[in-house]
């Protein structure tokens, strides 16, 4: 594994919510890191108690441990959210005026997992909570998913349908209660109740069936992970063929049997945000094979609400646990909604009432270069903001078109939306005006701009012209690395590095391997991928071959093409130019009969990656200037003299490496940016940072936005700063 060495000066942001404000907070901050010899600032911002400090690596990871261990008794932080910056060479410790904005803080949390004195209540048989499904308190609960109106009051949630009891109004009323303003505070007799019993779903479980649970964000469909046949009836029913499904597992214990996990990815599984985190499976074990088919990870959770608790103790093996929809729409919140669109694909159902106002689907995390990098951004993170380096008029970012997420700016702060979906259906449009529409709320935020991608036939850009707001086009790969420098404070000029699977070009083909030199909206377009036709335009995106097939014709002429596409190819008839190395993923991934095709995005690129496996190896292709001609030689070449598929996968990757380091070298910019979905592969994003860094290179990559199109709102959002 190479995990890039941290250098030793760094810089963490660490980003609190919670009663973090008027408690002295800010002063105990100063306190602590001038004591500790760290340099930085702390402020108070829309998006919570913002700290930056900066010193060595190990003293940062003691400070942040020691903020929470001396911090102010009257505090309660209830999400922390931390980003590695590089330094920046501050001086000294400051205390900054708070932004002009920090008026607007709204105190709507993303839903967080049930802390540990709540789960000690539930499983006390002397406790009035005792196995009670829907037990919280301050410190734990839903928020964001339960949340009708501002300000956040139990009237203003679905918790006013239930009428406290006097013991549950005495909690509530009283500031030394736990429970104290816990707005959807309840007990077994006067909350929300289930429809139906834990052990009538843990039996169907056993018996192989597919259970819809009503969970936190939405519905999610359970099946036991274990069992081949009811996975694959699963997969057939919610037509799913072959992305990975996530799990959950009864407990942290149960989940190290399954998977090698890391005292920092401990950390993520038990946060307040209790994600998906992607772990390492361990060989052998009983999980069948279609629940991630060749993925290299297992997509893991522990229980995260008192439901979740009780269903776990109940069954003590691992759970297939995915949304509760068929692929490409929102997942089902409402009872009724839920009966009717997943009547075919659920065999039984654990339903309660207490409403559910938005979707939110489960988080997906997973480590890179060492750190915590959100891969989905929903539940337990949305609406959450991030903190960025520059002040923005009102705008509202509309995003991308697949895995789209919308986002408003607010001074410094940029909040985000719960990952919506890809807009292929009205529901999903739907749930993308929704989205909207709640945060504008949530924030009493009125938009002045909206920012738009470029591609003229996104939905995302249809709802913006429709708009009647002052609109701005922002170019797709530029977003890309715009959201990235936000995200890690990068300042002055960068070289940003946006490769992806497709996206709309200024001169109207499609890109995605592209290079700018970049400073604040200021892009020049330095180098790319040479360009290439794709045959069939959008088919190429899930047909692989049909990338193959046309570098091939390039390389070896028409006889070696495949017939499919021959005639297209040399009429050059509805071939759409690119310069996508995702496409050229897929093309490498064919030749070297790896994948044919794209069952899910990105699909044929994981599987070349996966190829990899342990391997290493400093050898690479040739790919001079990004020209895939003398590539593609080398590959048929290798490919014919017997060589193997993972020594092929390796060199294909470090060609990549090679030609980030020349570019790189070549435009003498010392801050490079790495942004767009390919950079999901960990194998090319920590080779090529590791490579950059030896060189003396300061690298960025994501940590609290996805490198997907999860990622756009963000960088469309900052583009608005003129
Ligand atoms: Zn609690
Ligand atoms: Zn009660
Ligand atoms: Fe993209």
């Amino acid at each position: 594994m190479t995990v890039a060495e941290k250098p030793a000066t760094q810089r963490l942001r660490i980003t609190l919510r919670g009663a973090v404000q008027g408690v002295g907070f800010r002063p105990f901050v100063y306190r602590l890191a001038t004591e500790m010899s760290l340099t930085g600032w702390v402020l108070n911002s829309s998006a919570g108690l913002v700290v930056e400090v900066e010193g060595p690596s190990e003293q940062l990871s003691r400070f942040e441990q020691r903020l929470e261990q001396e911090r102010p008794k009257a505090s309660v932080v209830t999400v922390r959210e931390l980003a590695w910056l590089a330094a920046e060479g501050s001086a000294r410790f400051e205390i900054l005026a708070s932004d002009h904005d920090s008026g607007k803080t709204v105190n709507v949390l993303p839903d967080l997992a049930t802390c540990t004195d709540c789960r000690e209540e539930l499983f006390d048989p002397e406790n009035r909570r005792f196995e009670y499904p829907f037990t919280n308190c301050t410190n734990c609960g839903p928020r964001y998913t339960i949340v009708v109106d501002i300000p956040y009051d139990r009237p203003n949630t679905t918790m006013r349908e239930f009428t406290l009891c006097p013991a549950c109004r005495e909690e509530y009323e009283n500031p030394a209660n736990r429970r104290f303003h816990a707005q959807p505070n309840a007990c077994p007799l006067c909350g929300p109740q289930l429809d139906g019993t834990i052990e009538d779903a843990v039996e169907a479980l056993v018996q192989g069936e597919i259970v819809a649970l009503k969970g936190v964000g939405g519905f999610q469909l359970l099946v036991d992970a274990r069992n081949p046949e009811a996975v694959a009836r699963l997969r057939e029913r919610k037509q799913r063929e072959e992305k990975p499904f996530a799990l959950m597992m009864p407990s942290l214990e149960v989940a190290r049997e399954y998977c090698e996990i890391s005292p920092a990815e401990v950390q993520l599984l038990e946060s307040q945000a209790a994600p998906i985190v992607l772990l390492q499976p361990k060989p052998g074990t009983d999980i069948a094979w279609n629940v991630a088919h060749c993925s290299p990870y297992l997509g893991v959770m522990v229980p995260y609400s008192p439901l979740h608790h009780l269903l776990m103790e109940e069954c003590r093996f691992p759970l297939i646990a995915t949304s509760g929809n068929r692929s490409d729409e929102p997942i089902a919140i409402a009872n009724d909604e839920a009966t009717v669109r997943l009547k075919d694909i659920a065999d039984h159902f654990l339903m309660h009432n207490r409403p559910i106002v938005r979707a939110c689907d489960d988080s997906v995390v997973r480590l890179t270069r060492g750190r915590a990098g959100i891969l989905r951004r929903a539940r337990g993170y949305a609406p959450l903001g991030v903190h960025v380096p520059l002040s923005l008029p009102p705008v509202l970012a509309v995003g991308g078109h697949l895995k789209n997420t919308v986002a408003i700016g607010v001074g410094q702060d940029v909040f985000l939306s719960q990952h919506i979906g890809d807009l292929e259906t009205l529901e999903a449009r739907g749930a993308f005006e929704k989205a909207i529409d709640d945060l504008c709320r949530l924030y009493s935020f009125k938009p002045e701009v909206v920012a738009c991608d470029l591609h003229p036939d996104y939905a995302s850009t249809h709802w913006a012209e429709k708009s009647g707001l002052p609109l701005l086009r922002v170019q797709h790969h530029q977003a890309h690395v715009a959201a990235c420098a936000a995200e890690n404070n990068v300042q002055g000029a960068y070289l940003g590095i946006s490769w992806d699977g497709t996206g709309y070009g200024l001169d109207g083909a499609i890109w995605g391997g592209e290079f700018f030199r970049a400073e604040g909206n200021q892009f020049a377009r330095v180098a790319h991928l040479r360009s290439f036709g794709l045959p069939g335009g959008d088919a190429a995106v899930r047909e692989g071959w049909r990338s193959a097939a046309s570098l091939i014709f390039q390389v070896f002429g028409p006889e070696a093409t495949d017939t499919r596409v021959r005639p297209m190819l040399e009429r050059s008839i509805n071939v759409v130019p690119t310069t996508s190395v995702g496409r050229l993923f897929d093309a490498v991934a064919c030749i070297t009969g790896v994948a044919q095709q794209n069952r899910f995005e990105g699909q044929a690129a994981m599987l070349l990656e996966n190829e990899i496996g342990l391997l290493r190896t400093e050898e690479a292709y040739p790919l001079p200037g990004g020209d895939w001609g003398p590539l593609i030689l080398a590959v048929m070449a290798d490919k014919r003299a017997g060589v193997t598929v993972p020594l092929i996968a390796a060199r294909f990757h470090n060609a990549l490496v090679t030609w980030i380091l020349e570019v790189a070298a070549h435009e003498k910019l010392k801050q490079i940016v790495l942004s767009g979905g390919v950079f999901q592969n960990r194998y090319l994003t920590e080779r090529a940072a590791a490579a950059l860094e030896s060189r003396g290179f300061v690298v960025h990559t994501h940590q609290q936005v996805p490198p997907n199109d999860g990622g756009i709102a963000l960088g469309q959002a900052v583009m608005s700063k003129m």
